[in-house]
């Protein structure tokens, strides 16, 4: 799928956690809900960091095009290291290795561990990334037209605010981890959850997606998963603008609705 598909089903699947976590009795209090939406509608891009033209690699200027040649090249190397005969052969890393359930853990754990140990610096440094990505994913088109520097801006000026009212008391810095010291743990959720659902958004589509690497599948170790090839679509067709988009809208303010128990 492309960016503005992928970001807009990262914040409704957070949207709906957000519904099925009030039913559970853990109600979100409102910025964690739309925060959250925000960093897994950015979240949601981030795979796809293995694409030199990718939202998220041009992102971030000369440092995410830097970040992307790497990753690329770590993501074929493993490829390539780890293919069982079955596995074509690939020129390449795109759609491997952070198109797996693996990389989408690492990432969310990594991220949990930065805001509890780094503390504000973290959150608003995680917060600043994911709102950025969240800007260009969801107005893609009206970010490219505006310059990165102004996006930068207001992702650096939005991760303050935001950062200054989930510190408020009761306002979301310590939902769902309540002992002390776990301040903020569940940011890495909407970012686990935002890249799950970007790899299962590419299962959709023609070339399918290894997301359960290295779990061997019929012998392959990067069996590319996905629904019957007849189900699948190709990246940016009619089905992705005109029936899946839609419907991410609708599920996701259904879920908000939900959340913030208006239904
Ligand atoms: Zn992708």
């Amino acid at each position: 799928m492309m960016g503005p598909a992928h970001s807009l089903s990262g914040a409704a699947a957070w949207l709906g956690v957000g519904a099925a976590t009030a039913a559970a009795g853990h109600a979100m209090p409102w910025p964690v809900l739309v925060i959250g939406a925000l960093i897994c509608a950015g979240a949601a891009l981030a795979p796809d960091l293995d694409h030199k033209s990718a939202t998220i690699s041009r992102a971030f200027g000369p440092l995410s095009r830097g970040l992307c040649e790497i990753v690329d090249k770590i993501s074929y190397a493993v490829y390539k290291a780890t293919r069982s005969s079955r596995d074509p052969r690939r020129s390449g890393g795109h759609r491997t290795l952070t198109h797996t359930w693996l990389w989408a853990a690492l990432i969310g754990g990594g991220a949990s561990a930065l805001a509890v140990t780094a503390e504000r610096w973290g959150v608003l440094a995680i917060l600043f990334v994911h709102l950025v990505l969240a800007v260009e994913g969801l107005l893609w088109r009206a970010a490219r037209v505006s310059s990165d520097i102004l996006v930068w801006l207001l992702g650096a000026t939005s991760a303050w605010i935001l950062a200054g009212v989930l510190d408020e008391p009761g306002k979301g810095a310590s939902w769902l981890f309540t002992s002390p010291g776990q301040e903020y743990l569940w940011l890495g959720l909407p970012i686990v959850l935002g890249a799950l659902v970007h790899d299962i958004g590419d299962s959709l589509t023609v070339s399918g997606c290894p997301i359960l690497w290295p779990i061997p599948i019929a012998g392959k170790r990067w069996y590319p998963l996905g629904p019957p090839k007849s189900m699948r679509f190709r990246a940016g067709s009619w089905v992705e603008l005109k029936v899946l988009m839609p419907a991410f809208m609708v599920l996701g303010g259904v879920g908000g609705a939900a959340a913030l128990n208006f239904i």
